[in-house]
């Protein structure tokens, strides 16, 4: 069985699992790469993580869900993973460059309150949307930029002192010409930028992709702080810097975001911190693309947001919306829809009820197969989660499989996935079982068409359904059959 040692790792002679081979595509090089972390066994990850200025979009869970996707797949591999994701609470400016309003007090404005209590309620809020997720939050640290101010005020005069900042009446700025590489991220350039390109015009700067490390305070700022160059707050890309070098070191394996990011405040961490340290900053970047609704970005300032809570306050499993983002690869564009979730629901639904049934067919006891291999291949080949999915649907479908082999997958697959399929509460669908067969095919071909969004046939097949003295409700864990006459 020499594949399965090479799938799920020898024991070495120290009783440790030898981590697997896993590779993730890397935006700093363009190409899939085998993931080699620092130190053998540990992988450090960094997430920039929300503004917490409102409730987070689902949009903005989409990272949540990459960042959790390579633990448990790294994890599942042999590696323990130290997870960070950021809570911005200062230094965020409406419009993302050096000049406007600071998110965090237009919030605390909007909501007559303070900075912090915006920035409890909505970190709180966050981090509770992410549990619902499944996502294991007591596993990640969530530091907040104002708890590393000192930390930030450090790092910016190292770079000051390195003669990689310069000040201007209004701050401390970062002198991108003096970093050479700026902007290697994502081939993209970011040395290239001109004034006027998203990034505002600051009177002074040398160049336009310079940026603020430190701004100055104005008068009326909630949050300031003393510092060299006098009271003020940290610019938006210090915190992240900061908070990588204090919470996992100098050099770390993974960091993560939005693809928005990228250009901009990605290249701005690599050059704080490679400036500051003269070290490489990061070895592998992964980029979520975007969740979009009717063809554009979800986003705040579009407002065309949907939150966790919507989703649930429709009666929705959140493990529905989980689901629906793992139908996706993570480096696809992926389309919000009400039809769509309800579509993840019931796949979800019936997925659970598969597994409930394989778990008393197989009295839990699992065995290898070739279908946990194909299931870990398309995980560990830069989280192919569309095609682990496709794996385990036919597997538990096929005869082909022992119910053995197939519960083996099916906690592979929780590993990896966490759609609760060993521990799924999802009801039988008992009146459907007691249903002739008739209006159970009926039911079966209608679940098809609305698969295949071929809706006229689905309608046809309700009314012939009710025609048949039953009712047809379709719920987040699958349609359920009442029988309306006796
Ligand atoms: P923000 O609160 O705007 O700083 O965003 C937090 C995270 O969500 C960042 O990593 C963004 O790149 C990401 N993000 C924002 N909008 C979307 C979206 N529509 N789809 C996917 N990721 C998003
Ligand atoms: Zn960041």
């Amino acid at each position: 069985m020499e594949w399965l040692s090479r799938i799920f790792g020898k024991k070495e002679q120290t009783g440790h699992a030898r981590p697997a081979q896993v590779f993730f595509f890397n935006t700093l090089s363009g190409n899939k790469e085998l993931f080699i972390s620092q130190k053998p066994g540990i992988a450090t990850m960094y997430t920039c993580g929300p503004t917490v200025y409102g409730q987070q979009h689902i949009g903005n869970l989409r990272p949540g869900m990459l960042s959790d996707t390579i633990a448990r797949t790294l994890g599942a591999a042999n590696y323990r993973v130290h997870r960070v994701i950021n809570i911005t609470d200062v230094g965020h400016l409406v419009g993302d460059g050096d000049k406007g309003a600071d998110k965090i007090a237009v919030g605390a404005e909007r909501e007559k309150t303070t900075p912090q209590a915006i920035a409890d309620r909505y970190a709180k809020q966050f981090i509770e949307d992410l549990a619902d997720l499944n996502i294991d939050t007591a596993d990640i640290d969530f530091p907040r930029a104002t708890d590393y101010i000192k930390e930030q005020i450090a790092l910016a005069k190292t770079l000051e002192e390195k003669g990689f900042a310069y000040f201007l009446p209004d701050g401390l700025y970062f002198d991108t010409q003096k970093f050479p590489g700026y902007g290697k991220l994502g081939g993209l350039g970011g040395a290239h930028l001109t004034a006027g390109a998203r990034v505002e015009v600051v009177k002074g700067k040398r160049h336009p992709s310079d940026f603020v490390l430190w701004r100055r305070a104005k008068v009326n700022d909630l949050q300031q702080w003393d510092s060299p160059w006098g009271r003020g707050n940290p610019g938006w890309h210090i915190e992240c810097s900061a908070m990588i070098r204090s919470l996992l070191g100098q050099e770390i394996d993974i960091h993560t975001g939005g693809e928005d990011l990228a250009q901009i405040h990605h290249n701005n961490e690599i050059a704080q911190s490679e400036a500051a340290s003269g070290r490489t900053f990061v070895h592998y970047w992964l980029h979520n693309a975007f969740l979009t609704m009717s063809g554009e970005k979800i986003s705040k300032s579009l407002g065309n947001v949907v939150h966790l809570s919507d989703i649930i306050a429709k009666g929705f499993d959140p493990l529905a919306l989980r689901y629906f983002y793992l139908q996706a690869h993570y480096r696809t564009p992926l389309s919000f829809s009400w039809d769509a979730l309800a579509g993840a629901a019931e796949a979800l639904g019936r997925l659970q009820r598969l597994a409930r049934d394989i778990a008393e067919e197989s009295r839990r006891v699992s065995e290898p197969s070739e279908a946990r291999e194909r299931f870990l291949v398309a995980m560990r080949d830069d989280l192919s989660t569309p095609q682990a999915l496709a794996v385990i649907w036919e597997v538990l479908r096929s005869e082909e499989y022992t119910p053995e082999e197939k519960w083996g997958l099916i906690l592979d697959a929780e590993a990896h996935l966490g759609l609760s399929l060993t521990n799924s509460t999802a009801p039988a669908p008992r009146e459907s079982a007691a249903a002739p067969k008739e209006v159970l095919d009926m039911l079966a071909k209608r679940e098809k068409a609305r698969m295949d969004k071929d809706f006229a046939s689905a309608d046809r097949l309700r009314s012939d359904i009710e025609n048949s003295g039953y009712r047809v409700d379709d719920g987040p864990n699958g349609p359920v059959l009442t029988r309306t006459t006796l």
